[in-house]
């Protein structure tokens, strides 16, 4: 596994800039899931982006979400990342087709939840902007936490429909950023720099990567972090899930007298439950 999170910032300290690779971590949920064209993009999309947000948690146990509810033939997408930088996430219809991101999403809405060990989780929602992702996170930024952001997004596929590239970038403006720092930032943003193209030329050089990104910016790397394809699904969350949805959900897996199959979600894993087992969670409810 090569892929990382890159932590970086302006030689001033007033721009905060997170650059990731994802090309491993992408390919194995393209594998797992079967996703082919547009489908595979749109959960690629997804799962740099909430890596992208997953920079902004703070402590070991925090976990981030990225949900996308659209009209559109692809219905939405999940997208988890947690802050020790394991990631996973599921198109709804991962059958659907389309020519862009956005169409498969359509109109809709994303919601971004943090559970930061509180009681409650942290929810801001807005109205999907374009459903290509990376503007809508640019929006969630400029909208839930009043941080003025940039984001980015790219994913590339060889001619063959193999995955060659999935990379990301958020750039934040801290409050005492200068205005000829904005300057700088807005023409080197102008030139609209592909983040998949960058990890196409430059490899895994973060430096010539962010150099080239933000050439104006003299940008210093604080941090690497490794980032991966994980799912931490076991029989025994399953039954927490199972007790949460109700006696009455719970009795129709148990009707026909057979073993009730469950499927993650996230990585397609199955769990069975016997009769007796779903009758003995029904008593625990
Ligand atoms: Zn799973």
């Amino acid at each position: 596994m090569s892929d990382k999170l890159i932590r970086a910032t302006s030689a001033d300290n007033t721009v905060s800039i997170v650059f990731c690779n994802m090309l491993d971590t992408c390919k194995e949920a393209i594998s797992l899931h079967g996703l082919k064209g547009i489908a595979a993009e749109t959960l690629c999309r997804g799962l740099v982006g909430v890596a992208l947000l997953s920079s902004t948690l703070k402590n070991k146990e925090d976990i981030v979400s990225l949900i996308i509810k659209g009209k559109g033939p692809a219905q939405g997408i999940t997208a988890t990342a947690t802050q020790k930088g394991t990631v996973k996430g599921f198109l709804k219809n991962p059958e659907a087709t389309g020519d862009t991101v956005g169409e498969l999403l359509g109109k809709g809405l994303l919601t971004v939840t943090k559970d930061l060990g509180m009681k409650e989780p942290y929810t801001g929602q807005l109205p999907l902007v374009t459903g290509e992702i990376a503007e809508d996170i640019t929006a969630y930024f400029a909208e839930s936490e009043q941080i003025p952001s940039s984001c980015g997004i790219g994913v590339r596929f060889d001619d063959n429909g193999n995955l060659i590239a999935a990379a990301g970038f958020l750039i934040q403006l801290l409050p005492e950023v200068p205005y000829y720092v904005i300057d700088e930032l807005e023409i080197d943003l102008a030139r609209h720099p592909s983040p998949a193209e960058l990890v196409l030329k430059y490899g895994n050089d973060y430096e010539k990567i962010l150099i080239s990104l933000l050439p104006s910016l003299h940008v210093q790397i604080l941090k690497e972090q490794d980032i991966r394809w994980k799912c931490d699904c076991s029989k025994d969350k399953i039954e927490k899930a199972l007790i949460t949805i109700g006696k009455d959900e719970l009795e129709q897996f148990i009707t026909d007298g057979e073993n009730a199959e469950i499927v993650c979600d996230f990585c397609n894993k199955k769990y069975n439950f016997t009769p007796q087992e779903i009758q003995e969670l029904k008593d625990r409810i």
